[in-house]
């Protein structure tokens, strides 16, 4: 098995500076993608691209994300010590263990069950608690909920209507909402009387959101 070597940690320590000269202010954030090892999340033909500022295929034609596009979606969620949080589209496992790392309790749902089975393995063999389940991800996981925060890591057509359900009063998801050609990253704040404020975050290339008939 590849260990974390002294090599690794410097191209993390790079990937970081990369990371604040591109806008990443929350030490939190900064601090997690410092230590979780992003190489042992991706096939080892990628290793020693690993800590490039770059998606990778992980199988199943989906991808890990960008880390900017991790460190984004991991500010935009203002995570605090405790917090639940349900992500959609658990993939490698690295989102999930970059908010572990900050501090929140993970919840991750993963629709395709071949990373299912590969990343619920790796994530405890990891260190990282983190409970993983197998569906789609649309209806979200009612049997936790409701969430402080909510993550969606996969471009979706709409908002899906059941997972605001799922939010805490004064919770925060944070949702790449497609545009046809590209996705608009959002966060929807449910305030405290239920009304929803919705703002716009710039514009990042992800993965479709499949539906409960995909695969
Ligand atoms: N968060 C992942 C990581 O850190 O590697 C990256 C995710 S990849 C960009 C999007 C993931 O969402 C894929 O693993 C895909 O299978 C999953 N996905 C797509 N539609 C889904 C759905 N309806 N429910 C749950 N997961 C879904």
């Amino acid at each position: 098995m590849i260990k974390d070597s002294h090599k690794h940690q410097g191209n993390r320590r790079k990937l970081v500076s990369l990371l604040r000269e591109k806008g990443i202010e929350n030490e939190n954030v900064l601090r997690a993608i410092g230590n979780v090892p992003r190489h042992l999340f991706l096939n080892s033909a990628f290793e020693q691209f690993s800590y490039e500022d770059r998606p990778f295929a992980i199988g199943a034609g989906q991808t890990i994300s960008q880390p900017f596009t991790v460190a984004t979606q991991s500010e935009l969620l203002q995570i605090e010590k405790g917090m639940k949080v349900l992500e959609i589209g658990t993939g490698s496992g690295y989102q999930a263990a970059v908010l572990h790392e900050m501090g929140a309790k993970v919840f991750s749902i993963e629709r395709i069950k071949e990373l299912f089975d590969r990343t619920g393995k790796l994530l405890p063999k990891l260190g990282y608690k983190i409970k993983t389940f197998y569906g789609d991800g649309n209806l979200g996981v009612p049997v936790w909920a409701p969430y402080d925060r909510i993550i969606i890591t996969a471009g979706a057509p709409i908002v899906p209507e059941g997972l605001l359900d799922q939010l805490k009063p004064n919770g925060i998801m944070v949702i790449p909402v497609s545009n046809g050609d590209e996705e608009v990253m959002k966060t929807i704040t449910k305030l405290a009387d239920g009304s929803l404020e919705v703002k716009e975050h710039g514009t990042f290339r992800f993965v479709p959101l499949l539906d409960d008939k995909s695969q």
